[in-house]
């Protein structure tokens, strides 16, 4: 798996999964906040419910 994070650049569309947070964090993400489909070229986004930067990854 290859891990991004929030604010990086997207290599390759595709469906990213989250990876958690990039800071110790309670948030719990709903099961339709952990997966964003997204195209090369835009940036990652930070955790879709608490708005802290996070970890996403791809399973190739
Ligand atoms: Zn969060």
């Amino acid at each position: 798996m290859v891990k991004f994070h929030t604010a990086q650049g997207v290599p390759s569309t595709g469906v990213y999964h989250f990876a958690g947070h990039m800071q110790n964090s309670s948030c719990q993400l709903q099961e339709n906040e952990k997966r964003i489909e997204i195209v090369a070229g835009e940036i990652f986004p930070p955790c879709l419910r608490c708005k802290a930067g996070a970890f996403w990854e791809i399973r190739l």
